[in-house]
């Protein structure tokens, strides 16, 4: 009898101090934001993103929100992104009445498309948003160029990236602000999380104030000031300390969640080239100078067709790979809130409706590994 217990497509992993953090979190006198957890937490964050500072918050999602009002975005305001991606990416802007100008994506790494960002720019235009999509860095050096031409703050999504890097530098200190998600299909997580890593000091100090309501709470407890007031808007981006210690346990074995899925990783690669060679697949591209943390393997099926079959043919086996983001450009929010940039989406429109994703996990074990490159191989693409 061929095994047949389900592989799921992600497998949240616990590193055995989560719960003791936890406890001791609780059983402190500091369970709100802001305890000795979350600055642990903080600490290992900013190290792992090379930022000047971050800040813990309850999500990536709400770490996007607070770039947009960092940013004082106003209606009617443009911010360049590309449409294959997390709703939250938009979403954030959005939320303040600015413009998604969607910006179409490179066939290989599936990042923004460098070469069509400056066509998208107006004179509204206020940021430049990318997404290292997989933990693979999109092209640094010519966005940061053309930000830098035109004066535009460049926000990286990171939430796949954390312990990635472009030419030695790690992803989340390249653009002016970087948001990290510790959601349970993340890499490291603590069920719902995130952070905002901020690369300039006045920035980072405002960021604070907006994390904690739109007060200067935190100065307070640090006893800068003598009393805490409103000073700036702002909302509850601030994660409960025990929601910190967990995150903190993850973070302490990052190497540990690391190291498995990135052989997890390169086991795939070297199963999987000469099928996807001989069958017109498209592998994860990784161009030189970029370290990616492991955080999900795909093909580019050749057509829409085999993207549903290998799904299908994967699932009899009892193994789940989904497909990936539907594109936002013309998904109902996007054709309402957003638009177009001047090069379309195409490849953004070809690669969802082509990729199919792995299972990846720390826990993958030889034999599902074996279970899911010999289900690929199997897949019968047919006559041609
Ligand atoms: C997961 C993800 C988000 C949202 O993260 P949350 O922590 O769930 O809010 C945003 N952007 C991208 C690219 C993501 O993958």
């Amino acid at each position: 009898m061929p095994d047949l217990s389900p592989i799921p497509f992600v497998k949240a992993y616990v590193a055995g101090d989560e719960l003791v953090y936890v406890n001791q979190s609780f059983s402190s006198a500091a369970v709100s934001g802001d305890g000795p957890f979350t600055a642990r937490a903080t600490e290992l964050i900013t190290k792992l993103t090379g930022g000047v500072g971050s800040l813990l918050t309850t999500s990536c999602t709400h770490a996007l929100e607070m770039t947009a009002l960092l940013l004082d975005l106003e209606p009617g305001d443009e911010v360049i992104m590309p449409s294959f991606t997390f709703v939250s990416t938009a979403n954030a802007y959005a939320l303040r009445g600015a413009v998604p100008v969607f910006v179409d994506i490179r066939p290989d790494t599936l990042n923004l498309d460098e070469t069509q960002i400056e066509a998208a720019i107006t004179e509204r235009t206020k940021a430049i948003v990318v997404v290292h999509y997989a933990g693979v860095a999109a092209a640094m050096d010519e966005v940061l160029a053309i930000a830098a031409k035109y004066g535009l703050p460049v926000i990286e999504d990171n939430a796949h990236g954390l312990g990635g890097s472009y030419h030695g530098r790690p992803l989340g200190s390249l653009g002016l602000m970087a948001t990290q998600s510790f959601h349970g299909t993340k890499n490291v997580h603590c069920g719902e999380g995130g952070a905002l890593v901020v690369n300039d000091t006045d920035l980072l100090a405002r960021a604070e104030v907006i994390r904690e309501k739109g007060t200067n709470r935190a100065q307070f407890f640090r006893g800068q000031v003598d009393k805490y007031r409103w000073v700036d808007i702002g909302s509850s981006y601030l994660p409960a300390d025990p929601l910190a210690a967990f995150l903190t346990a993850q973070l302490e074995h990052f190497d540990e969640i690391h190291a498995p899925r990135l052989a997890s990783w390169q086991r795939y690669d070297e199963a999987l080239a000469e099928w996807a060679g001989s069958h017109g697949v498209g592998l994860p591209t990784v161009p030189a100078g970029c370290v990616h943390p492991a955080h999900m393997y795909y093909l580019l099926m050749p057509s829409h067709e085999h993207q549903q079959g290998l799904i299908a043919h994967l699932r009899e086996r009892n193994v789940s790979a989904p497909f990936h983001y539907v594109p936002l450009h013309s998904s109902p929010a996007g054709e309402k809130y957003g638009r177009v940039g001047p090069g379309g989406c195409a490849v953004t429109d070809r690669v969802s409706s082509s990729l199919v994703r792995l299972p990846l996990y720390s826990q993958l074990t030889e034999e599902e590994l074996n279970r899911v490159i010999d289900g690929v191989h199997s897949y019968p693409f047919g006559p041609a």
